[in-house]
């Protein structure tokens, strides 16, 4: 079967190699060039998406913000998955909390903005401090401010107007407001819908963000409690959205109480750990139910963690000496912060999980390598 993902970077290039063993065969859209390419080499085959799209059997895509013209061609070829309504949700914040709303899903309280007088009623409505967001756009925490005395009004909402002035009629620009929310811990879900309903639910991931960047993940045993409440949120939206393919949820977690942060209609950087730690992992289950294929298992079958390789270009060799402990390589030219692989660890129980965290601690700084420690501790509570 032949595949095309919507996006050439790492997504694509994990979602081609779980798909390989499947004879599912990738090709990648690359959209700043519009060329279709290999999504591990990087070769050039075409530049002709019409003639792609006729050729393939499946479409899909590795992220949320691809250019409307481009998502409507794949979606009159009867073979985009997880569709455009999806894909849109997921890259506008105000359609995101519509479904969440419709859906019955608990997320952050938040105001609409698209004038002044919004940002002053927002402030009033919803109190200080206020995490504020480019609806449209953004990612790894870029496109956003935290508003937390009256004195930033005025320079945040020029700032904001800057932003509301580049949108078009067609796609305008829109500004959320948000409760800054207490949250004892961030997690995510991440599971799998198919053509028939059917869904295989991940365990919640435990995530380490470091100024806006997810730096580490935890999956091990969790409680039933958080499990059940990430669950249903995960059926309510899927299934609201007749969702096909891997959707990934982010919650806060409030003393035991999930609350949505956004979903990602995708498979997720906070699911990478599955490669390891489950069956079947993430890039396998999408391509799974993208192409028709029964799900598989997304049971832990071992306690596991990931570690972001953010702006390096290679890692300490005692890393790969360590057992079960695999980096994924993106083939990325090298820029600080950017990501550019990833570490899976993985071990028998909680604890030995720990110890193999704090013997990679001492090869991988905490500064470029934030809370690894901090997670060996969690693993112990
Ligand atoms: P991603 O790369 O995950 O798509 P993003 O840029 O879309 O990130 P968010 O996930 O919305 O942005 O926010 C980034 C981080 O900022 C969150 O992981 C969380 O730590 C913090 N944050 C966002 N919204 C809130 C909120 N309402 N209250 C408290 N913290 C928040
Ligand atoms: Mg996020």
């Amino acid at each position: 079967m032949k595949i095309l993902v919507l996006g050439s970077g790492q997504l694509a290039r994990m979602m081609s190699l779980a798909g390989a063993p499947l004879d599912l065969n990738v090709t990648a859209y690359d959209v700043g060039t519009k060329n279709i390419i290999h999504p591990l080499t990087g070769e050039i085959y075409a530049q002709d998406l019409q003639a792609s799209i006729a050729e393939v059997d499946v479409i899909t895509a590795e992220f949320e913000h691809i250019p409307h013209d481009v998502l409507e061609l794949c979606c009159q070829s009867g073979k985009f998955y997880p569709g455009k309504q999806a894909i849109k949700t997921g890259g506008d914040r105000a359609i995101e909390k519509a479904l969440l709303d419709e859906s019955n899903v608990p997320c952050a309280p938040y105001k609409l903005i698209t004038e002044k007088s919004h940002l002053i009623e927002a402030v009033a409505l919803l109190g200080k401090p206020l995490v504020i967001k480019t609806c449209q756009a953004g990612y790894d925490g870029k496109g956003q401010w935290r508003l937390k005395s009256d004195d930033q009004i005025e320079q945040i909402w020029s700032e904001m107007a800057d932003f509301i002035a580049t949108g078009t009629d067609s796609l305008p620009h829109t500004i959320i407001a948000e409760k800054m929310i207490p949250f004892c811990r961030e997690v995510s879900v991440i599971g799998a819908r198919d053509k028939q309903g059917n869904m295989a639910i991940y365990p919640v991931t435990e995530n380490e963000h470091t100024n806006g960047v997810l730096t580490l993940s935890i999956a091990s045993e969790i409680c039933e409690k958080i499990q059940l409440q990430g669950e249903s949120a995960f059926k309510k939206l899927a299934t609201k959205m007749d969702y096909v393919g891997v959707l990934a949820i982010e919650f806060f977690d409030v003393d035991g109480t999930l609350m949505v942060n956004e979903i990602a209609p995708r498979v997720h950087n906070s699911g990478h750990w599955t490669q390891q730690g489950c069956a079947s992992s993430q890039f396998e289950n999408h391509m799974r139910a993208v192409c028709g294929l029964p799900l598989g298992s997304a049971e832990l079958l071992r306690p596991s963690a990931m570690i972001n390789v953010l702006g390096q270009s290679s890692i300490p060799t005692q890393v790969l000496t360590t057992p079960d402990v695999l980096s994924h390589w993106y083939g990325k030219s090298q820029k600080p912060g950017r990501k550019m692989g990833h570490i899976n660890i993985s071990a028998p129980t909680n604890e030995a999980l720990a110890q193999k965290l704090e013997s990679l601690a001492k090869v991988l700084p905490e500064e470029d390598y934030p809370g690894i420690l901090k997670a060996a501790t969690l693993l112990r509570s």
